[in-house]
């Protein structure tokens, strides 16, 4: 296990994810009825961008760094408020010191009925993440292969809300993976909402994954990418994708303002561009 997310964190991936994170959670407060997020790959939590991992590639700069000195327009403003307002809770002094990871973002949006459950396999991550929510009875942070909460953590008890699977995508096969982690976790808890991060990187790779999703039969399934480049001739994180399965119904909405706003702002490159499909829609067909 070497990736460190510590490296990468508040870059333009962790943007786009994050707000859609928001918006997600966001939409699960409509209804009083209690929710529960189980966040596979869970991270630290919080990561320090003064420290040497985020010093050494910045990459958060161009990407949270970026969005917080944007101009952008009120109703890309509205949408994206929330998870930028978490990001500045985290830095009060205004000073930007702290990136909030997933399990944070989520911790923020709680209503007291609400709970989160957090999955670490890293030891050390395990370890830290644990300690930052120690003593609240909200989240449980768990030392696991994240796998395996696909199959024996869903469905949650409370029966609604969002898995998050968010892998590192440091040894082969993780796009299979998401594809039968998916399939297993559906048959269990088919109302719940999934949101499946991977990377572009390869586009042969990526529309294998798609046709894949396809060819599972699970209806409702929302696929989103952001690039920041065109592909690069060698492996690079060009950019960022996300496939959300039983998203809100007012997600689609939500990114068709946000996405291009992002765009914008995040690209190294002009009109690198974004996707936002169905792979399939509400009808299952064949
Ligand atoms: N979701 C986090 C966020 O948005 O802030 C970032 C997660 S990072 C991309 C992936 C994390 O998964 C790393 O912290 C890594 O240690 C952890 N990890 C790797 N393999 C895992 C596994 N099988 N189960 C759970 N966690 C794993």
């Amino acid at each position: 296990m070497n990736y460190r997310h510590a490296y990468h964190a508040g870059n333009f991936a962790d943007v786009v994810k994050h707000i859609i994170l928001t918006r997600i959670v966001l939409y699960l407060q409509r209804k009083e009825q209690a929710f529960r997020v189980i966040d596979t790959h869970a991270g630290i939590g919080r990561y320090d961008l003064t420290g040497v991992e985020a010093g050494k590639t910045g990459e958060w700069q161009n990407g949270v760094g970026r969005l917080l000195d944007a101009k952008i327009d009120a109703k890309v403003a509205e949408l994206v408020q929330p998870y930028l307002d978490i990001v500045r809770a985290e830095n009060a002094d205004g000073e930007m010191r702290h990136y909030p990871g997933s399990p944070l973002i989520v911790r923020h949006l709680l209503r007291r009925q609400d709970r989160l459950s957090a999955l670490e396999l890293h030891p050390e991550d395990a370890e830290l993440l644990a300690e930052i929510f120690e003593g609240d009875i909200q989240v449980r942070v768990t030392k696991l292969d994240g796998w395996l909460a696909l199959g024996a953590h869903v469905p949650p008890k409370e029966k609604r809300g969002l898995v998050l699977v968010d892998p590192p995508f440091e040894v082969m096969g993780e796009f299979d993976r998401l594809v039968d982690g998916l399939v297993r976790a559906h048959k269990r808890f088919s109302g719940g909402t999934f949101a499946l991060w991977y990377p572009i990187k390869d586009r042969q790779e990526v529309r294998r994954f798609v046709a894949a999703l396809h060819d599972t039969g699970i209806p409702k399934i929302l696929r989103t990418e952001l690039m920041i480049r065109p592909i690069s001739p060698e492996p690079r994180l060009d950019g960022t994708g996300m496939i959300i399965v039983n998203p809100p119904y007012t997600l689609d909405d939500e990114l068709r303002t946000v996405l291009p706003a992002l765009s914008k702002i995040l690209s190294e490159e002009q009109n690198a561009g974004f996707t936002l499909e169905w792979i399939r829609g509400e009808q299952v067909d064949a």
